[in-house]
């Protein structure tokens, strides 16, 4: 039984083929809605139809395309590909851009920006490889745009012999094989949204619709709970988040079970966010966590909510203590809710203390975390 829904989007994504062609009035049509010279510019941007204004066929079209090209980079040297302009993950003021006279001077990766070893080229080192006055406001924006995680990402594992990728052809990664963008046959679209459907539960997209910003590395979104707690309760719970499958009151109105999606402690509506973050009933109780973790362990810290809802994902002994700590506050909480409690910190901590007392116990992976725990425990 073939999948509908996965061959429309291939049917449609074969158009690109055509798009991209010679110059036909549909391809010429093509490349004057994007605005570039040839719609193959405009294929390597990693962008979101959200920005676009265009008729409706083509958003649809760019939209399965982005999504498929769209994935975040990984690794140093798919970091210093990364396309700069149009990228979702790179906004200045909330929004992807678009340096016209920076990209036609020859600026169009990060890696034309930051040098392999993580340092960004000054404006004066700039001026002089492209032969282009840079403006200090635009050079200063896009350089704050560039996710941090990026450079951090790059300062760690720095390449000596970086080779600049060229422009042209475009290549799509589709499961483990990566294509030449125009040599993908529908077919190989339709195997590829199957294989998609198969192994990811639609929860994800959502959250991935909703925060389109946010990078989601899901395999390791998924391990955290197993790596630092032990209680299958907690690793069920945190199972249920990312499946978006949570008693708050939004779920209980839509699978028939209550009247309203409002909260009945504050009167908003009780989103997974809500339930867990944003109702004012635990605004104070995620500070009091936030503080008690940077005054026990020295670090800048505001949790904010997608790291409440997932985890901080840092492999870093300290974050492992403070998914830890998240994991233990959200089981808390829920119990809260459950039982129409509501929460304390005051009463949070006790509980909490007597569970890091425990977890001295075992015998712990390394002596590191032995002292993290200790120093939480002072503090609590
Ligand atoms: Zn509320």
């Amino acid at each position: 039984m073939p999948d509908i829904s996965s061959m429309l989007k291939a049917i449609k994504l074969s158009w690109l083929k055509r798009l991209s062609g010679k110059q036909t009035s549909f391809s010429k049509f093509a490349s004057t809605l994007v605005g570039q010279q040839n719609l193959l510019t405009f294929l390597q941007y990693k962008g979101d139809v959200k920005y676009l204004n265009m008729p409706s066929f083509y958003k649809q079209l760019f939209q399965y395309w982005f999504e498929i090209h769209s994935r975040p980079p990984e690794g140093p040297t798919e970091i210093l590909d990364e396309i700069l302009w149009y990228n979702k993950r790179i906004l200045v003021d909330n929004r992807p851009v678009f340096f016209k006279t920076w990209n036609e001077h020859g600026i169009k990766r990060i890696s034309h920006i930051l040098k392999s070893n993580g340092i960004f080229y000054t404006p004066l080192e700039l001026n002089n490889l492209y032969s282009i006055n840079v403006n200090i406001m635009s050079y200063n924006s896009l350089k704050a745009a560039v996710p941090s995680e990026w450079m951090q990402n790059i300062r760690n594992n720095p390449i000596d012999n970086y080779i600049h990728s060229q422009d042209g052809d475009i290549f799509v990664k589709l499961g483990e094989k990566s294509k030449n963008a125009l040599s993908v046959t529908c077919k190989d679209f339709y195997e590829y949204f199957v294989q998609q459907k198969k192994e990811r539960p639609t929860a994800l997209y959502k959250w991935e619709e909703m925060y389109y910003f946010a990078d989601f590395d899901w395999n390791m979104l998924y391990c955290i709970p197993y790596r630092v707690v032990r209680e299958t309760d907690i690793q069920s719970l945190q199972y249920q988040i990312i499946n978006r499958y949570i008693p708050c009151y939004v779920n209980l109105y839509k699978w028939g079970k209550e009247h309203s999606s409002s909260c009945p402690l504050c009167n908003q509506t009780d989103t997974i966010e809500h339930y867990f973050v944003e109702c004012t009933s635990i605004n104070c109780f995620w500070s009091e966590i936030s503080s008690l973790i940077q005054l026990t362990y020295d670090i800048s810290l505001n949790l904010n909510t997608l790291d409440i809802l997932f985890g901080v994902p840092f492999e870093d002994p300290i974050f492992t203590i403070v998914n830890f700590c998240i994991l233990h506050c959200k089981k808390y909480i829920h119990k809260c809710r459950i039982s129409k409690e509501h929460v304390h910190y005051s009463v949070f901590k006790k509980k909490f203390r007597n569970r890091v007392l425990v977890e001295l116990t075992y015998k712990q992976k390394c002596e590191q975390t032995r002292n993290l725990l200790l120093a939480l425990l002072e503090n609590l």
